[in-house]
């Protein structure tokens, strides 16, 4: 029986349950937290700062209330430079019961530091084996799933030498890929060739946040390839208004997708990107609304069942999927 490492130890993979692949419970800067602790965060119902100590409070909130909707599980896609802190995770899943199943992986858009632009992809790799085999931050809390990031600057070099990285550990290890991409620029394509060059089975393959695209033909053109998609940014109104995601994720069903998609809102229970004057005003532009952990489960699934969504595709998507992904 094929087992799946989460914060609190090896799980069964039929453990897992209801699974939501794609949240948050923190993102913050690293560098900052580390240099600056003193600075706080934002979250959209707070209308101040949140304080270092109310982050693990918000987190422990929010995991709780996914509890209560019945989800068992989460992915935890919070990979370098957005603040991984498997301790911080761990105590959020002992406190709430949440299983949370983490990440290795570097999430940038383009930058990388010295200690990594003066390296290749095989010595990345290495950072991301260790993390799979002997565990994060010196705990014994092995890394689930590799994670890497393509976005508006596209697949530049320095991107797809954290691909390739992605991609040779995956095939050492056999933990699957998720890649965070950008339609609107059109990566998912050119991701999805360098997993597939590097000899990356395509079910070892999640190209997130897919779902922020309405255009089918796209994402057909992705699902062809045999890889899993993301519609997993419910709320995020910003990239795609609720509709057009529920819209799309209508169309893929009636296509027969349930068994190649993942429904979650990659929400974060916290963040410092945006000092509160900023996140005030994005909220109040409607970037967001309603992006919670719990969104999936109060809004999109019930809407879901009422249009037709049969309990056999929300098995597949919720429950058989993330398993059939994450043990390969
Ligand atoms: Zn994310």
């Amino acid at each position: 029986m094929p087992q799946v490492p989460t914060v609190t130890g090896m799980v069964e993979a039929e453990e897992l349950g209801t699974t939501l692949i794609h949240e948050h419970l923190r993102n913050a800067d690293e560098a900052v937290r580390n240099q600056w602790p003193h600075v706080g965060a934002v979250k959209e119902d707070q209308p101040h700062e949140v304080a270092p100590d109310q982050v693990y409070e918000i987190a422990v909130r929010e995991a709780q209330a996914a509890v209560d909707l019945g989800v068992k599980t989460i992915g935890e896609p919070t990979a370098m430079f957005l603040g991984r802190d498997v301790e911080f995770m761990r105590r959020v899943s002992v406190e709430t019961g949440l299983q949370v199943v983490p990440c290795t992986g570097i999430y940038t858009y383009d930058h990388l530091p010295q200690f990594l632009m003066n390296r290749d992809p095989d010595q990345i790799a290495e950072l991301f084996v260790h993390d799979i085999e002997d565990g994060i931050q010196g705990t014994e809390i092995m890394a689930a799933f590799i994670k890497c990031a393509a976005d508006e600057p596209g697949v530049n070099e320095n991107i797809e030498k954290v691909h390739r990285a992605a991609a040779r550990a995956s095939v050492r290890t056999g933990a699957p890929i998720m890649a965070h991409s950008r339609p609107a620029s059109n990566t998912g394509p050119r991701q999805v060739e360098i997993f597939l060059e590097e000899g990356v089975e395509p079910s070892k393959i999640q190209i997130a946040h897919t779902g922020d695209t309405d255009d089918l033909d796209y994402i057909e053109g992705l699902l062809e390839t045999g890889v899993w998609i993301g519609l997993d940014r419910y709320g995020l109104d910003i990239f795609l208004p609720y509709d057009r995601r529920q819209a799309t994720a209508k169309a893929l069903l009636e296509r027969g997708y349930a068994d190649r998609i993942f429904l979650s809102a990659d929400s974060v229970a916290t963040t410092d990107w945006f000092p509160v004057n900023v996140s005030d005003g994005l909220i109040a532009a409607g970037a967001a609304h309603d992006w919670t952990i719990r969104i999936v489960h109060e809004r999109v699934l019930p809407e879901l069942r009422e249009w037709g969504l049969t309990e056999e595709q929300e098995q597949t998507m919720m429950v058989e999927n993330p398993v059939r992904w994450l043990t390969g």
